[in-house]
């Protein structure tokens, strides 16, 4: 009988916050791969707050998944057929496999994974996650030694990696997570220099306090993955000539509408003007061709151990759906990585 292909696909749209009803799992045969491309067996996949916008159907920076169309994810996986002379079976690749056991992808769409780092290093640290903050940041973020910087989702992946990058350089670095088991390990893990509970201080006000508390000088930069209360906190601390680079929003993916949500824009506009702010939108693929520095930079720091990562594994495809709607929650402690098959 033809091996068998496990996939998660787009049931329907949410409206509001996801749920089970949104996913189905379905089988196929796993496919053939033509002249030029590849065939993978998955064995780990990476689960990213993006893939909430890519549920959709609205006009943004990449199309929608369609109806019926298996759930986007970046994994890891072995070479096990391949028509592309690059790629032989046992060689371990990334690629944009998406919800699913087996992928078939064209060899140019696929990179080639050394043993320096643990493979699924490729989705968090040394992946995309990784790879957006040190863009951000060395793009964007003007990082001057002295300086204060504020990061939220302070122990996920790009938090966590901003933090490390910022502290390396000097700054003071304040992390901002969610309850006191992530704070301990943003500050005992990651060395952040403070670490604010967003889940004790609910409220825009109640956050500027709790920041100003750990910001005695102000901030200077400001790496923008939330949005909600955090943001207003933030934006009254902000230092003249500070920095806001705007790389997610995760309060607001469900279209939750709270008092920042529904701050004037005048506001934010005086204030912008007032501090002579930079607000800078930060895309990772915008930046896809400095992938080669990043790695030589941070990996080198990665294995050593200089720089830490931790990563959240759960076991299993059919257990994708329930970690995502955790990861939209803050359940995830790290980098959230599904394993489904053997390395
Ligand atoms: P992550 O930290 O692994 O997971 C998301 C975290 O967001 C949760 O664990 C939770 O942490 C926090 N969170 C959820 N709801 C929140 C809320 N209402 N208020 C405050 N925090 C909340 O995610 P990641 O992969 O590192 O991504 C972080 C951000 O970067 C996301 O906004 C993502 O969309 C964005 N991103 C953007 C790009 C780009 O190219 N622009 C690329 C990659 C990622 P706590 O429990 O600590 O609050």
């Amino acid at each position: 009988m033809a091996e068998m292909m496990k996939r998660i696909a787009l049931a329907e749209r949410p409206k509001g916050e996801v749920g089970p009803e949104h996913f189905r799992l379905d089988q196929t045969e796993v496919p053939t791969p033509r002249d030029g491309e590849v065939q993978v067996r998955v064995t780990a996949m990476s689960l990213d707050p993006y893939m909430r916008g890519r549920m959709d159907d609205v006009a943004s920076y990449a199309d929608p998944v369609p109806l019926g169309g298996t759930m986007e994810a970046g994994a890891v996986g072995i070479v096990t057929e391949s028509k592309d002379p690059r790629f032989a079976p046992g060689d371990k690749v990334f690629g944009m496999f998406g919800w699913a056991s087996h992928g078939v992808l064209p060899g140019q769409q696929l990179r080639k994974l050394d043993d320096r780092a643990p493979m699924n290093t490729a989705l968090g640290v040394l992946g995309m996650p990784g790879f957006t903050a040190w863009a951000g940041l060395t793009a964007y973020g003007k990082l001057k030694a002295g300086e204060t910087l504020v990061v939220a989702a302070a122990t996920g992946p790009v938090g966590s990696m901003v933090g490390q990058i910022a502290k390396s350089q000097g700054l003071r670095v304040v992390g901002v997570a969610g309850g006191p088991d992530k704070c301990k390990m943003a500050v005992d893990i990651f060395g952040f220099d403070a670490c604010v509970d967003h889940r004790a201080h609910g409220s825009a006000k109640d956050m500027r306090g709790a920041l100003a508390a750990e910001c005695p000088d102000g901030i200077d930069v400001y790496f923008e993955n939330v949005g909600g209360p955090v943001l207003g906190g933030v934006l009254p601390l902000m230092n003249l000539h500070g920095r806001i680079i705007v790389c997610g929003m995760i309060a607001w993916y469900d279209g939750a509408q709270d008092e920042v949500a529904r701050m004037p824009l005048a506001n934010l506009w005086r204030m912008a003007l007032v501090k002579r702010l930079t607000i800078q939108g930060l895309l990772q693929t915008d930046h896809v061709a400095r992938y080669g520095e990043f790695l030589r930079d941070i990996a080198p720091k990665v294995t050593s151990g200089e720089f830490k990562y931790v990563e959240d594994v759960v076991q299993g495809l059919e257990n994708a759906p329930e970690a995502f709607m955790g990861l939209l929650k803050g359940r995830n402690k790290g980098k959230l990585i599904v394993q489904i098959s053997e390395e």
